[in-house]
């Protein structure tokens, strides 16, 4: 398949779990067991070869990105505990060459990040031009668990008189702002919620239970976590309807089946990159003399 037809393909992956206008959007719109034309288990190698042959096509794209050193893209990922979010990561950086990408995960803020603006510890980690930076988790924690979890805010040591109700307001309005200012300075927003049902989550967590090697990846607090799952589904939708907007939308993810969440992860970045006008650095007329001259040198020797 072309590189223009597996864009398309692409495309077609991304456009229904891309939210752009937040106002009507309603969680429960989006099934996580959704699985779009791939109806049948006997479907998943025909998805795997999709993602594959996007992948092939994200490495393409990325070094045109590198190359042209104009584009930042800014890949965020949030979701519930065994999600996915991991996993997602690990298959959508298979395409990618690691000199162009970092990735920063953000857990509990530090006593240092505490002494800052919620935004100071990210904003330290937003990519160069020509990169793609990737957070697991954002500042969007702080309208998520902070939410969820008032205790974590009166640790913010925020003037008193500026807590308030009004907060995930003017919180949403600041992120809202903070990205419009990031788009008009080239850097490429994109947001990723993972969307996986409680029984799902549930299912992972018994497997991580169950499977020594997978032991190490369980927490009893992420279970505990699973008695806030309404509180934290509102925030997730609120923090959607507040924050998606044309030039920043979120991608909300079906995820109780990884290897569809991958590909349409795979889809919306592909669609990301190749909606910006990726070219590799024309030569200039001097550069071309430079390059010549240098071959005749080479040859004469
Ligand atoms: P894994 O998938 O490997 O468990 P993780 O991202 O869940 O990775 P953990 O160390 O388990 O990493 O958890 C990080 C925790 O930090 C999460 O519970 C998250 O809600 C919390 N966290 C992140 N940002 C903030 C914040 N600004 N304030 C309070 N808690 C936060
Ligand atoms: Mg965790």
């Amino acid at each position: 398949m072309k590189t223009k037809q597996i864009i398309k393909r692409a495309r077609e992956f991304a456009k229904p779990f891309r939210v752009s206008k937040g106002k009507d959007f309603r969680l429960k719109n989006v099934d996580p067991g959704d699985t779009l034309e791939f109806t049948k288990e006997a479907d998943k190698p025909r998805a795997k070869e999709a993602l594959k042959m996007g992948l092939s096509a994200l490495t393409e794209l990325q070094d045109k990105l590198y190359a042209q050193d104009k584009w930042a893209v800014l890949l965020m990922f949030q979701a519930m505990d065994a999600a996915g979010k991991d996993g997602a990561i690990k298959h959508v950086m298979s395409g990618i060459n690691p000199q162009g990408c970092e990735v920063y995960s953000f857990k509990s803020p530090s006593s240092e990040d505490l002494d800052h603006d919620y935004l100071w510890r990210c904003m330290k980690c937003l990519p160069n031009r020509g990169h793609i930076g990737i957070f697991n988790r954002s500042y969007y924690e702080e309208v998520l668990v902070v939410r969820v979890h008032p205790e974590f805010l009166a640790k913010q040591k925020l003037p008193p008189k500026l807590v308030d109700k009004k907060i995930w307001q003017q919180r949403f309005e600041d992120i809202r702002n903070f990205e419009q200012y990031l788009a008009r300075n080239g850097v490429v927003v994109r947001k990723f919620f993972l969307h996986v049902s409680r029984k799902e989550q549930k299912r992972r967590f018994l497997d991580r239970i169950d499977d020594p090697l997978k032991n190490w990846k369980f927490s009893s607090n992420d279970a505990a976590e699973r008695d806030y799952w309404d509180d934290y589904m509102e925030a997730y939708e609120k923090m959607i309807q507040e924050t998606a907007t044309t030039g920043a939308p979120w991608y909300v993810v079906p995820a109780d089946n990884k290897w569809f969440t991958r590909v349409v992860v795979a889809g919306a970045v592909i669609e990301t990159l190749a909606s910006l006008d990726l070219a590799y650095p024309k030569v200039d007329q001097g550069k071309l003399k430079e390059l010549a001259a240098a071959k005749k040198k080479l040859l004469s020797k």
